[in-house]
């Protein structure tokens, strides 16, 4: 690894850090260590970067912002894109940089006049991590708001139409070599929608309305999330016309603990770390909810967080 690190530092515009504690990383406070975290500070470096490690048959990990996550390996190599954080606006498009926070995006947004995303704002992801997992909330998905993806691989980088991609719950289709450097906003005077895609733009708005949207959305998510807790987000994927919340307290599991992992008494598709959680006590918890929901509800509940656990486990 540290001839490995030596030759990645030759790129430019390539920060490289060693041994890095991921848990402080995640908004569920658990993880490894990444051996080498790779920071570029440019999409050509970026480009660079991925061009080096598929050269060399190495594989890596991509992290957002860590907010829907479970890191239960030291990952050997892990890629960040938290430092393209550039935001423009060009004609009728907003272009927002992976590494860009959703409400850093939003202020930007309000900043300019424009409204749509507010529902989003209590999302702690980044743009590149939230297009990827199409995350949504309040009824739209960030996926819904998109005309372009950048989308770089060791090739180069190149604009998608998002006409090409596939949306779906909590899901993006990007070609598997490549990964989501930045991504067009639509923004237009009159909202088109169509019958069968849900076709959104930004839209210009008074500062003071997206601050009412943003208010109501985060007393919505005080009520019903366990703000103040480390936490992943939902664990699990809704199934078809139904909640997991709504299975898993029907199980008796709201409170259920497995040492500090606990199932959210608030929400019980969240899973709480009450102080010194393990990323195995996660899963485990993880495991268990999903054999008694499916032995008592004959449904299986799929993850929507993200698990590493396919290296050195920890
Ligand atoms: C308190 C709380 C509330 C939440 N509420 C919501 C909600 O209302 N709605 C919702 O949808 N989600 C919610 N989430 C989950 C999470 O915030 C979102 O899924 C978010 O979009 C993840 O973004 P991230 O940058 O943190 O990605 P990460 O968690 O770092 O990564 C998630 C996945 O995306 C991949 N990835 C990240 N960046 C890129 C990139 N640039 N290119 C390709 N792949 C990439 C990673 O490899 C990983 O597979 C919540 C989470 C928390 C903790």
């Amino acid at each position: 690894m540290q001839q490995l690190a030596k030759d990645l530092s030759k790129i430019d515009g390539l920060l490289i850090k060693r041994e890095v504690d991921l848990s402080p990383l995640t908004t569920m406070k658990t993880g490894g260590v990444a051996n080498i975290f790779l920071l570029p500070c440019s999409i050509s470096s970026l480009e660079k970067t991925l061009s080096f490690l598929r050269k060399n048959g190495i594989s890596f990990k991509i992290f957002g912002n860590g907010s829907n996550l479970i890191v239960a390996e030291d990952p050997k190599v892990v890629l960040s894109l938290s430092l393209l954080k550039n935001l423009t606006i060009k004609g009728q498009s907003l272009i927002a940089q992976s590494g860009c926070l959703i409400w850093e995006t939003i202020k930007f947004c309000i900043e300019n006049g424009l409204g749509g995303l507010e529902p989003l704002f209590g999302i702690p992801g980044s743009i590149g991590g939230a297009v990827f997992m199409n995350a949504g909330a309040g009824g739209i998905s960030i996926g819904n708001f998109l005309s372009h993806i950048l989308l770089t691989s060791e090739h180069g980088s190149y604009w998608k139409e998002v006409d090409d991609l596939t949306f779906s719950y909590r899901k993006t289709n990007i070609p598997k070599n490549c990964l989501i450097s930045a991504v067009k906003f639509r923004i237009d005077k009159t909202q088109i929608r169509q019958k069968t895609k849900k076709i959104y733009s930004l839209l210009k708005t008074r500062p003071e309305q997206s601050r009412k949207i943003i208010q109501f959305a985060m007393k919505h998510r005080a009520k019903s999330q366990p703000i103040g807790f480390p936490s992943s987000g939902c664990i699990f994927k809704n199934p078809k016309g139904t909640t997991a919340w709504q299975l898993i307290t029907l199980c008796g599991l709201k409170g259920y603990a497995i040492n500090d992992a606990q199932i959210s008494k608030k929400h019980a598709n969240f899973i709480i770390n009450r102080g010194k959680a393990k990323a195995s006590d996660i899963l485990k918890l993880i495991e268990l909810t999903k054999e008694r929901v499916f032995k008592e509800t004959n449904t299986l509940l799929r993850e929507e967080v993200v698990i590493w656990n396919d290296g050195n486990k920890i």
